[in-house]
């Protein structure tokens, strides 16, 4: 595990780059939301991060997620859904989740719906699209986005905020951009189809190409182990 020096190292690292990213565009770092994926990662780490001004915190498994949620849950702390959901799991997502990143069908969507209007809640949505096709990446095709996104955005219940994609791991980041600007687009289209929905977020970028993402426009980035080392899995 790495130290608590460590950690404050590795974030002071990652806010700086992502203020020089943002510079590179002509952006605010404040438009740009650090998301610390804290999967694998222990309570402990997570309380760190908090006390150094961590508040967004991703996970991308539910049976994972819950236990640390319900032991850290400050009032200014929000848990995100990033991974993928089986319709017959969100009826603990919405409670426990400030957000659902990772929504790539209707069923899922329709589900969530009925957990959310149960709850008397509205929770907020990224509509999660597989912009390189790669066969073993979750998400809609941008093709199918917009009729996809007409039937969601109409469920009362849920807010569609914008979008989200893992772009293909590239040894070269800069590989990366044209998946990064083909969302930005996807999501520039969406707006003018159905105006009704606020899709200020496109949530992309992460350790290895968060920086690209930013010039292209992310104003959500989702990193683990630039924060929290190498994962292990047990
Ligand atoms: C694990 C994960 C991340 C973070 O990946 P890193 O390479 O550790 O930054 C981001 N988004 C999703 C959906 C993930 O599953």
């Amino acid at each position: 595990m790495i130290t608590p020096e460590q950690l404050a190292g590795n974030l002071e690292y990652v806010r700086g780059a992502i203020g020089q990213a943002a510079e590179r565009a002509g952006r605010n770092a404040q438009d740009v939301t650090l998301i610390a994926v804290s999967k694998t990662v222990s309570l402990e780490l997570v309380r760190m991060a908090y006390n150094l001004g961590v508040t967004d915190f991703g996970e991308n498994r539910v049976q994972d997620a819950l236990p640390k949620i319900a032991e850290f849950h400050p009032p200014e702390v929000r848990w995100h859904m990033i991974g993928h959901l089986q319709s017959n799991k969100t009826g603990k997502v919405t409670g426990a989740f400030a957000s659902v990143e990772s929504v790539d069908n209707l069923r899922l969507a329709q589900a969530l719906e009925r957990h959310a209007s149960r709850q008397g809640i509205t929770l907020p949505v990224l509509l999660q699209v597989n912009v390189s096709g790669e066969a073993s990446k979750e998400g809609m095709s941008p093709a199918e986005a917009p009729e996809m996104a007409r039937h969601i955005v109409a469920l009362p219940h849920l807010r569609v905020e914008g979008l989200m994609t893992i772009a293909p791991i590239a040894p070269n980041p800069e590989e990366t951009r044209p998946v990064f600007r083909q969302l930005r687009l996807l999501r520039d289209h969406l707006r003018n189809e159905l105006p009704q929905c606020g899709w200020r977020h496109l949530s992309m970028g992460m350790t290895d190409d968060y920086r690209v993402a930013i010039e292209e426009g992310a104003t959500i980035v989702r990193i683990g182990r630039a924060i929290f080392g190498e994962r292990v899995y047990v």
